[in-house]
């Protein structure tokens, strides 16, 4: 995997390859800065900047979603239906992962025989080294999904599932991704749906204060989704209670709580149409578009 090092671009100047450095850090021949690897991870940036409440929730809820972890195949699942992609197909082709949490899509990409390659902006990073060590076709990098830390034309496939929606402009963060594509490479993206909000009317005002509640309290809070699920059962009642607060629903005690500070703590969380997510697939000159059974998933391909 050391040729992997060869994938690395410098997130400034776009130059590529990057030179090794001291202390098995990397940096760049043009502008000179240095990247060094910490806790066996590339750090591409100083900070989590906005993303920090994921680093919180995937250092505390490091393994709840993974496969491995948990004797399930409920991220593989998830991974084939909003990637729409066969697994098989994925055996000895070059992954990227962008935005990869504790690494629960990566595992399934390694097991089924990629060379993942997972980054992410927050130190989330610190779990998915430690949930994918087992996988020597597996690298984790620290780098902003608007500056990769890749050299144009690196991958095969590219998905971001849940993430691109957690940044400050989720357009941009796709049309960032599209160069990294080699030449018929397929990229796939789910981001939440417009509609969500409808659904969930109460969210968006209970969203005004929760970003800003210190996380550790908001965490404790969340703790509310396990009872309130069954509430949220009732007839009628249930009906009003879970558009007034809305919690996760899942069947999981632990993954419920997961979820729900997942909803309430990022800073950024937008939504969108089908239309529009379409119309960015477009715009980047992509090909065979599909979309998967879960709004709002899409799949596209560059061209050869
Ligand atoms: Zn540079």
């Amino acid at each position: 995997m050391v040729a992997s090092d060869q994938l690395y671009a410098c997130p400034k100047c776009r130059q590529a390859p990057l030179r090794q450095a001291e202390h098995d850090g990397l940096a760049c021949p043009t502008c000179g800065t240095s990247f060094p690897m910490v806790r066996g991870v590339r750090r591409f940036v100083e900070t989590e900047h906005y993303a920090g409440s994921f680093g919180y929730q995937w250092n505390r809820f490091a393994q709840t979603q993974l496969d491995s972890a948990q004797g399930t195949t409920r991220s593989r699942d998830a991974f084939v239906q909003k990637t729409g992609w066969n697994l098989d197909d994925l055996r000895g082709t070059r992954v990227l992962d962008a935005g990869c949490g504790m690494g629960r899509y990566a595992e399934v990409c390694a097991q089924a025989g990629a060379e993942i390659h997972g980054f992410d902006l927050s130190n989330s990073v610190d779990a998915a080294v430690v949930n994918l060590a087992p996988h020597p076709n597996a690298r984790i990098c620290q780098g902003d999904i608007f500056a990769p830390p890749f050299a144009p034309g690196s991958f095969d496939y590219i998905y971001s599932l849940g993430v691109l929606d957690h940044t400050p402009d989720t357009r941009r963060a796709f049309l960032s991704l599209v160069p990294l594509l080699k030449p018929g490479g397929r990229i796939a993206i789910w981001v939440y749906w417009a509609e969500l909000a409808k659904m969930f009317p109460g969210s968006k005002w209970l969203r005004k204060v929760t970003p800003r509640l210190p996380k550790p309290l908001l965490m404790q809070l969340c703790r509310l989704a396990v009872p309130l699920y069954y509430v949220h059962r009732v007839p009628y009642v249930g009906t009003i209670t879970s558009k007034v607060l809305p919690t996760s629903m899942d069947v999981n005690p632990e993954w419920r709580m997961l979820d729900t500070f997942d909803w309430y703590s990022p800073r950024f969380h937008s939504m969108h149409t089908p239309e529009e997510v379409h119309g960015w697939f477009t715009e980047a000159g992509l090909t065979d578009l599909a979309a998967g059974p879960f709004q709002v998933s899409v799949s596209g391909r560059r061209p050869a």
